[in-house]
């Protein structure tokens, strides 16, 4: 990395950088255990809102990449944080009860209220959406001019085992069209997201290299963000990615190649 003597901290992504769904690349094991050993500050970054930090954690550990929660940044967490930082009140949850705990010791509105809400959470409730629920989501808005809409990423469809789904975006779009307010979206490419993870490493952006496997939500938003970016030929990387309109600093083969391109 030509400016390594300027970088001091590195944010991962992790499906597709660190594995691929439950198969481990080759080398990150290695790579991270380097990173902890040169006392790089780092975090794990990551749109998954239907594991908790906790499901996460676990599943570095099970590859051999010892991890605490505390160094997973997931969008709930972010929004947590934001929320904690502005001793917001009046907050409303849509989000599934894995996330709920994130949002512990905040403030809420009863579950089933349609007014006083000052902040409204939208995350992945998957299965639990129904029309009352988006209809309550909507009322609690339209009751309060003020009320922020916030969404959990904007990821518009996911693959479920029993096929492709909606995600939390189209519910988002939903309820931006029904009040004619515009979301604040934590999570990847959110410029929020990443200012979120930047101040947990206490490190300013031209500073942390964001590493990930996707050209748009991890380089594009990192770019924006003003953080450097690498991009890793694993995951979901195409060759056409190359072409993209957005570029990374660095291109590495893998995460493999983290330590060596460090140094050079
Ligand atoms: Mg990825």
């Amino acid at each position: 990395m030509s400016e390594s003597q300027q970088l001091r901290g590195i944010l991962f992504d992790m499906d597709g950088v660190l594995y691929n769904a439950d198969e481990l690349i080759s080398g990150a094991v290695e790579a991270i255990a380097w990173v902890r050993a040169q006392g790089i500050p780092h975090l794990f970054v990551t749109n998954t809102t239907s594991r908790s930090r906790a499901a996460l954690a676990e599943k570095l550990i099970a590859f051999g990449i010892p991890a605490q929660d505390e160094e997973i940044l997931t969008p709930p967490v972010a929004a947590a944080h934001w929320l904690r930082t502005r001793h917001a009140e009046n907050i409303a949850l849509f989000v599934r009860p894995s996330a709920r705990s994130e949002f512990a010791g905040l403030q809420c509105v009863a579950d089933d209220a349609e007014r006083g809400a000052s902040f409204v959470i939208l995350g992945d409730l998957g299965d639990l959406w129904d029309y009352r629920t988006l209809n309550r989501a909507f009322r609690l808005l339209h009751h309060n001019p003020d009320a922020e809409l916030i969404a959990l990423g904007m990821t518009r469809y996911w693959m479920a085992a029993d096929g492709i789904s909606l995600d939390v975006a189209p519910f988002v779009a939903a309820l931006e069209h029904a009040t004619g307010r515009k979301a604040l979206v934590f999570g990847k490419p959110a410029t929020h997201f990443f200012q979120a993870a930047i101040q947990k490493l206490g490190l300013p952006a031209s500073e942390v290299v964001m590493i990930g496997d996707d050209i748009e939500t991890d380089i594009g938003g990192a770019r924006t963000a003003g953080l450097k970016t690498a991009l890793v030929r694993t995951g979901k990387f195409r060759p056409a990615d190359l072409q993209h309109a957005t570029q990374p600093d660095l291109v590495l083969a893998s995460i493999a190649d983290l330590p060596n391109s460090w140094s050079r």
